[in-house]
């Protein structure tokens, strides 16, 4: 398997630098063939070619079979709008858990955040109109709307069979009415999945007050960017949850979290976003060529971060230990 590494800004090359770590351990331990190629991408790389997603990596990108992206800083808008609309990575899934061992706001979390990701206000149309006033063009299609919608209800179909779909179509009748009305036909051709409606502002008061009520989230990209960074935190740290964008072929997986300035160049950033990208990684290649022993490497990654959190020994500051990114790394290493 062939996967493009974008260390990113920030934190991003210390926790990239902990998966890959990870990742060669697995690879070592299960067999794996793994080739990876080094993509510079993000705001250092904006001041060294003067673009932050360099045309000159494009190949790489288009010729392999995943990217595994660290996390980029104020570049952020340009490189992974880029990635996501160039390869058409359509879906962007975001699983928010509360693991054990992890002091969460909230306990008994368990839900997917599946969020278009080609439209909305991605699309980055916006224009002076005058010297005063400003305007973004927000688009919104049936055929973005339904690919996203299926993603949704079949992942449904495999977890608790509930879809919340979640729009403000009362304000914006026209872009989220046709979304609502699209996820409303899909949801009439899955019969066993339980399908139920909010406005935007109810849900993102219902991820702090009730998040254990949902199971998958269907919604539109910029609401999809809000609601996965709270159900990240009420899970117990942004450092934990992974997002995979997935296309037809091809699928980019990446921390939820951002570059993280504040903490950048100290060795205590959490890797286990990144970690647990890994594991997503090899799972969905396992699944996609057949391949047991890659799938069997992604739940063993799974299950070393899952028990290295909760033995609790070594955990970084985000979630009240006192151990590095190198400790914490250390630790899911040797149960791999
Ligand atoms: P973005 O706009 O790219 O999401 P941001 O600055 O709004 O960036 P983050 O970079 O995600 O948000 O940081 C938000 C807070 O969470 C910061 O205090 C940061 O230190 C913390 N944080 C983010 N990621 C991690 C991590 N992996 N480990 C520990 N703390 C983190």
């Amino acid at each position: 398997m062939r996967v493009a590494v974008i260390r990113g800004d920030g934190i991003g090359p210390e926790v990239v630098d902990s998966a890959l770590r990870v990742l060669k351990a697995a690879a070592a331990k299960y067999g794996l063939v793994i080739e990876l190629a080094e993509v510079e991408a993000g705001d250092s790389a904006l001041s060294k070619y003067g673009e932050a997603m360099p045309s000159r990596y494009w190949g790489v990108i288009e010729t392999s079979d995943a990217i595994l992206k660290g996390p980029v800083g104020e570049s952020a808008g340009e490189v992974v709008v880029k990635l996501r609309r160039g390869l058409d990575l359509y879906a962007n899934i975001r699983p928010a858990r509360v693991y054990p061992g992890v002091k969460a706001l909230r306990d008994g979390v368990d839900l997917v955040i599946v969020r278009e990701n080609t439209e909305d206000v991605y699309v980055r149309a916006e224009y002076m109109i005058t010297s005063d006033v400003a305007v973004a063009l927000r688009v919104i299609s049936r055929r973005a709307s339904e690919r996203i919608a299926r993603v949704a209800f079949e992942l449904a179909k495999s977890r608790r069979g509930k879809v919340t779909v979640v729009h403000k179509a009362n304000v914006l009748t026209v872009s989220d009415g046709l979304f609502r009305s699209v996820a409303r036909e899909v949801a009439s051709r899955y019969p066993n999945v339980k399908v139920d409606e909010m406005y935007i502002d109810s849900a993102v008061m219902d991820m702090v007050r009730r998040p254990q009520d949902f199971d998958v989230i269907l919604t539109t990209n910029l609401y999809g960017d809000i609601l996965s960074d709270i159900a990240a935190y009420v899970t117990g740290s942004i450092g934990l949850a992974p997002s995979a964008n997935m296309g037809d072929s091809k699928a980019m997986f990446e921390p939820v979290h951002g570059a993280a300035f504040d903490i950048a160049g100290k060795g205590i950033a959490n890797p286990t976003a990144t970690i647990l990208c890994v594991s997503w990684m090899l799972k969905w290649w396992g699944s996609r060529v057949g391949d047991g022993k890659y799938t069997t490497a992604g739940n063993a990654i799974e299950k070393a971060v899952l028990d290295a959190l909760s033995s609790g020994a070594k955990l970084t500051p985000d979630l009240g230990g006192n151990a590095t990114t190198a400790e914490f790394t250390g630790e899911v290493i040797k149960r791999i």
